[in-house]
């Protein structure tokens, strides 16, 4: 018998989450599509299996690795394919190219490339992504580089579709509105003397920005984690958006141990006994994705009851409390997050955010789609 870890993903909430980010974004505007963020793996959650799962709701699939970008053409996937970092080197345009992507350009050094790369003769344009750094500073097109970038472009023999982006450093933020004003207005002034910019089509919003300002869900929105049920907020929690948890990560008790006060568990002996207790050893831990800075107290189910985690987080194992589980035994399933327990939950307790829990799940955990 393998290991009794496993996760689930539920395609039926990853297309339910999709729906209804893009539900969110044509309450503004009718005619906006969704750009499904599937990165990173789709998060965690394997590219290839969100890809079947959305690719018939889908208005297109946004990644980073132009070998994923293949991986769905060859899988099927006929919608438009995004690189947010948009290509690297000259040659990697021809493969763009050829597998009909949309590129994001985010600096002055892509467009040269792409302007050597129409020489000797122009190619198939490709559609294109301008990426303006409206305050995020870590990708984008400076106010300072905007003359000599509308210079680049207008200098390309062959120009395929513009779409204007940005993207927000703090649309997740709790300061309200002037969390996205100060972008927008900085993304304002700089297309402001760019008369034909007023008719470029806007790539703008995340998840927090779907969710909480719906006047910046212009023609293509960009939900990452809100498609695999993360709440971007610290302050609101999933369900309260309509969001499914896609990820369960389950296990069960693998062992039980009654220990006596002043006892310890663990590495390092960080949790004591402070009364009799009974402990249940869980078969997870941090080589299966499980976070190790996931202190001692940190959520978790057994038997369908909440509980709380003991000690430090090993390799394979972590330990928990079922002082108060009295039901709970040997094989008890456990549930690490996921249906019951949302991983906004654990990531916060554990200091950190759902996005990277569900980016760490290891490989060695088998997983079934339900
Ligand atoms: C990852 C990413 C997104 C999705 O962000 P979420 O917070 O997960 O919704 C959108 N746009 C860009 C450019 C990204 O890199």
């Amino acid at each position: 018998m393998p290991r009794p870890i496993g996760a689930r993903i539920d395609l039926a909430a990853l297309r339910h989450n999709y729906l209804l980010a893009r539900e969110y974004a044509r309450r503004r505007d009718r005619e906006a599509r969704a750009w499904a963020v599937v990165k990173a793996n789709a998060y965690g959650h394997g590219l290839l299996r969100a890809a079947a799962a959305l690719g018939d709701v889908a208005d297109g699939f946004a990644l980073l690795d132009l070998d994923e970008a293949i991986a769905l053409r060859q899988a099927g996937i006929r919608q438009p394919i995004l690189l947010l970092e948009g290509f690297f080197e000259v040659a990697d345009l021809a493969v763009c190219a050829a597998h009909d992507l949309s590129i994001v350009v985010h600096s002055v050094e892509q467009l040269q490339m792409l302007r050597r790369a129409a020489q000797p003769a122009p190619r198939r344009p490709l559609p294109i992504y301008l990426k303006l750094n409206s305050g995020m500073n870590r990708l984008g097109i400076s106010a300072a580089q905007l003359p000599a970038v509308r210079r680049e472009i207008e200098a390309l023999p062959a120009l395929g579709p513009l779409t204007l982006m940005t993207h927000f450093a703090e649309a997740d933020g709790s300061g309200g509105e002037s969390c996205i004003a100060w972008q927008l207005e900085r993304f304002r002034a700089m297309t402001a003397n760019w008369p034909a910019a007023a008719n470029f089509p806007l790539s703008l919003a995340n998840s927090a920005a779907i969710l909480r300002y719906p006047q910046t869900a212009h023609d293509w929105v960009r939900p990452g984690i809100m498609l695999y049920g993360g709440s971007p907020f610290a302050d609101q929690d999933a369900a309260s958006l309509g969001l499914k948890p896609v990820m369960t990560l389950h296990s069960r008790l693998l062992a039980i141990q009654e220990i006596g006060v002043g006892e310890r568990v663990g590495y390092g002996g960080t949790f004591v006994a402070q009364r009799p207790t009974r402990v249940g050893i869980v078969a997870c831990g941090y080589a299966d994705g499980y976070p190790r800075h996931a202190p001692g107290g940190t959520p978790i189910v057994v038997g369908g009851q909440r509980t709380k985690t003991l000690g430090r987080v090993s390799m394979d194992m972590l330990a928990c409390d079922l002082t108060e589980l009295p039901d709970a035994g040997l094989n008890s399933p456990v549930v690490l997050w996921g249906d019951g327990l949302p991983a906004d939950e654990v990531a916060s307790a554990a200091g950190t955010i759902s996005y990277e829990l569900f980016c760490a799940l290891a490989r060695r955990v088998p997983v079934l789609e339900v």
